[in-house]
């Protein structure tokens, strides 16, 4: 099964992408982390896109979908969870485009719809174990040890570069403007469905299951 999760950013995306990952064997395309990992590896592609990405604007379509290509080629096991991808009209042709030359069809798109009034304090106060990476927040998830990863012991977290304010405003703003679009287009082709987003994570991970079904 392969599906796409579609929300502005700190919906939830990542999160649920790692709990379906972990429950059936699929894998989590995510450009947002390939994109970082070239930054970080000081790739040609993470050059190019280290100031797109600090702005809070979106990464060339050419770049995003060989991304995407070329991870689709190593196999994707259980099937794909597109997380961040498609993020415009053109990504959306250019994975039609993928799926069909490798003989793959698309499932589900689901929107994770949240509130947009709490995105920006949601997205500000979030980090990562920089060990096994997972995910706190200042105000509603900390450590039970304080500074001392629930999961793995570890003592060392990090934060994304572009989870500050004004560049969460930029990237919400894309959102609406180049993403958002692709609403209609999903629901057109009867792919669509909505998960209300504003909810415990494990109620969400539950309706997404009851929406995957077996
Ligand atoms: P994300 O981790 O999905 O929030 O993505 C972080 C940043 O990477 C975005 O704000 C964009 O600058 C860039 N990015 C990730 N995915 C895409 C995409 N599909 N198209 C264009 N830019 C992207």
């Amino acid at each position: 099964m392969n599906i796409i999760l579609l929300g502005p950013p700190g919906a939830g995306k990542g999160t649920q992408a790692q709990r379906l990952m972990a429950t059936r064997g699929m894998v989590q395309l995510s450009t947002g982390d390939m994109l970082r990992a070239a930054v970080k590896a000081g790739s040609p592609v993470g050059l190019q896109a280290k100031a797109v990405m600090d702005a809070g604007e979106l990464v060339s379509d050419a770049i995003v979908s060989a991304l995407i290509g070329e991870r689709l080629d190593q196999g994707i096991g259980g099937g794909a969870i597109f997380d961040g991808y498609p993020r415009t009209a053109a990504q959306a042709d250019a994975l039609d485009a993928l799926l069909e030359a490798r003989g793959l069809t698309l499932d589900h798109v689901i929107e994770l719809e949240v509130d947009e009034a709490a995105l920006i304090e949601r997205v500000e106060g979030r980090y990562t174990c920089a060990k096994c990476g997972e995910g706190y927040h200042d105000r509603f998830k900390q450590p039970k040890v304080a500074g001392v990863c629930d999961v793995c012991g570890s003592t060392e977290f990090k934060r994304r570069a572009d989870d500050t304010a004004p560049t969460v405003k930029a990237r919400l703003d894309a959102y609406h403007a180049q993403t958002a679009p692709l609403l209609p287009y999903y629901k057109k082709q009867g792919l669509l469905r909505v998960v209300d987003g504003d909810r415990d994570m494990d109620v969400v991970t539950a309706d997404l299951e009851r929406v995957l079904g077996v």
